[in-house]
């Protein structure tokens, strides 16, 4: 295990069964139509990567990238959209892809911003949830783990652009983002 990391919370081996588990029901839910995945750049790339290919529905995706902690571990409430879709969502069927959702702010106003460009439906996909640290009410429709409030990253989760790769999620020593 890396040098930085406490713990192992999420093996390799949970992740996978979870993704698919998440991928079958999305399949069933969506049966005889197609989705527009739209994955939040850049902690959702590899769970995106890894769950289109458990559904068997017709799939597209098309990101978003939007500003939240920056260079910390705090989230600011400010949102930015930093990346936009490449193409229109009107009439389609969305599922929003996230890696981590905590305060919900950055969910919030990415569905209130979607929603507004008349999507025939518009569902929420995260693999994590902190329901402790939440602020706003947000429905999510597929929930891959509850979490406690600790920081994670692995699994496309950084600290510092960095331990994306990992194929786990692991608990960051605090004194790798307090100093
Ligand atoms: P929210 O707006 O819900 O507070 O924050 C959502 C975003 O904050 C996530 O998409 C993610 O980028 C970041 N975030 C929240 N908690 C964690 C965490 O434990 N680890 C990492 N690496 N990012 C997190």
């Amino acid at each position: 295990m890396h040098v930085d990391l406490q713990e192992i919370m999420l093996s390799e081996q949970q992740i996978k069964a979870k993704v698919q588990e998440l991928g079958q029901r999305i399949s069933q839910d969506y049966r005889g139509e197609s989705v527009v995945l739209i994955g939040i750049l850049k902690g959702s790339v590899i769970f995106l990567a890894d769950l289109v290919r458990c559904i068997s529905v017709p799939v597209v995706f098309d990101f978003m990238a939007v500003s939240s902690y920056g260079s910390g571990t705090q989230s600011s409430g400010v949102v930015r959209v930093l990346k936009d879709l490449d193409h229109s969502i009107t009439g389609k069927h969305v599922l929003i892809v996230e890696d981590i959702v905590d305060t919900g702010l950055t969910l919030n106003y990415l569905i209130n911003n979607l929603k507004s460009r008349g999507a025939a439906s518009l569902k929420v996909c995260t693999l994590l949830d902190k329901p402790e640290r939440r602020k706003v009410n947000i429905q999510i429709d597929y929930h891959g783990f509850s979490i406690p409030d600790q920081f994670v990253v692995g699994y496309g989760l950084d600290f510092n652009s960095n331990y994306r790769n990992f194929p786990y999620i692991a608990v960051l020593k605090p004194a790798v983002y307090q100093n």
